[in-house]
């Protein structure tokens, strides 16, 4: 047995599954999980010393790759002084003055501790604001586990949503209507339905938990029209998309300003941090100075700002985007060369650091056309990537991640193990 195994035999018996968030388990591509001892660079290295090349960056956070020495030495500074106060501290007022300087829709902003809790809180003050209680979200857009929004697809356009969890009342999951993505169709209609009764559209606006989906164009413009026309807040969750695709988000590269904003993932720098902001006159709607109640033990804890603003003043002050883009596009390029060459129906979608691959002949524009794919390939192509030292999300509705750590050599290696493997799988 690998000390791997012999660890996951032990997390078993003691954690539901042997993990501590289900698609660590390896579920859907089947097979252990591997233990990560130590994690560098681009590199992980597992319980047994195996090191592998990893496009998964914790889920998106590691734009700078692991155990960034400027993130590291900003964490260790912190330390030096405590680690959790309780009172205001001096960072949270730099961290804000970065969010605030780097996404273009936020004026106030709050900090928690998830991307859970960001969306969670974006949607209790959109109700609040607007003193609405329905909400639109779009199927295969994830948006945390908050119950409201653990809720996928209805059959169709304005099918009041059913629960996608168990332990979610229906009566929750009736204020929440799920629509499908990239129809702007189906929003209007939604507004005629419902008129004066919706408090706001809450969306991932490149879609990145269903593989990575883009939006037609003029299509979140149509969005941000018709939640101003219909007193409706429009939310956009860049928890994976913040800092990202580009310093400013998708709001920045589409030129589309949201309501509110919901961040996560590469805020924390690695450590556990979310935040959500907007409109002032929306955001100071929260307590103590408005009516909408949000608080958190450790929200804007000083090692999580320090970790955090590190790795923000890294994006802003490179050219960190332009590197990251170029990868992007190499990795893709060289697995749409080989589907062509081998005559593998594929779809790769990407932008900047982000791309996924869908075994498909068509475009995938939405959750059914990403669901209607081939993912039964995905799991022989995700383990021969694997056994060949690179790490990809071990699930086909994931969207992989490079980092600014990520050397050419890393990269030139990735795009010949990517191509032999589809070769095996098809
Ligand atoms: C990851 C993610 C979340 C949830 O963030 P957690 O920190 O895992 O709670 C919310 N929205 C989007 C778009 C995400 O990718």
């Amino acid at each position: 047995m690998t000390a791997s195994q012999s660890l996951f035999e032990r997390a078993k018996q003691l954690i539901p599954g042997g993990v501590n968030s289900p698609v660590r388990a390896f579920r859907s591509v089947g097979g252990a999980p591997f233990f990560t001892k130590k994690a560098s660079g681009a590199t992980i290295t597992d319980a047994d010393d195996r090191e592998l090349i990893d496009f998964v960056c914790t889920w998106g956070p590691a734009i700078h790759g692991h155990d960034n020495p400027v993130i590291r030495e900003a964490i260790a500074h912190a330390l030096e002084n405590g680690t959790s106060f309780g009172t205001p501290n001096p960072y949270e007022v730099e961290m804000a003055e970065l969010i605030v300087e780097m996404v273009p829709s936020v004026e106030k902003v709050r900090m928690v501790n998830s991307g859970t809790e960001a969306t969670m809180s974006a949607i209790r003050l959109a109700r609040g604001y607007t003193r609405r209680d329905k909400i639109v979200k779009f199927s295969g857009c994830y948006h945390g586990h908050v119950d409201s929004l653990l809720i996928k697809a209805g059959s169709g356009a304005l099918t009041l949503g059913n629960p996608d969890s168990a332990g979610i009342p229906g009566s929750f999951a009736e204020e929440t209507i799920v629509l499908p993505y990239n129809d702007a169709t189906a929003v209007e209609e939604a507004f005629a339905k419902y008129p004066e009764q919706i408090a706001c559209i809450i969306l991932e606006p490149y879609p990145a938990n269903v593989g990575l989906i883009m939006p037609r164009s003029g299509y979140l413009q149509k969005l941000r029209d018709l939640c101003a026309q219909n007193g409706a807040v429009l939310i956009f969750d860049e928890v994976m998309t913040g800092f990202r695709v580009s310093a400013g988000g998708v709001q920045e590269r589409e030129g589309v300003t949201p309501d509110l904003t919901t961040l996560g993932k590469i805020i924390g720098g690695g450590l556990p941090v979310g935040a959500f902001g907007g409109k002032a006159e929306i955001m100071d709607q929260l307590a103590p100075l408005g009516p909408v109640y949000q608080a958190g033990t450790l929200s804007g804890n000083p090692l999580a700002m320090a970790a955090g603003i590190a790795a923000l003043k890294l994006l802003r002050d490179s050219d960190a985007y332009t590197r990251l883009e170029k990868m992007g596009a190499q990795i893709a390029e060289a697995l749409r060369v080989k589907a062509a060459e081998i005559g593998l129906p594929l779809q790769v979608p990407q932008v900047a650091s982000m791309f996924c691959v869908y075994f498909s002949d068509m475009p995938v524009t939405n959750f059914e056309e990403a669901t209607a794919s081939d993912t039964a390939s995905f799991a022989p192509f995700f383990h021969k990537c694997l056994e060949r030292g690179v790490y990809l999300p071990p699930s086909a509705y994931e969207t992989c991640f490079i980092s600014t750590a990520h050397e050419q050599g890393a990269i030139d290696r990735a795009c010949e193990t990517v191509s032999a493997a589809l070769e095996e799988v098809r």
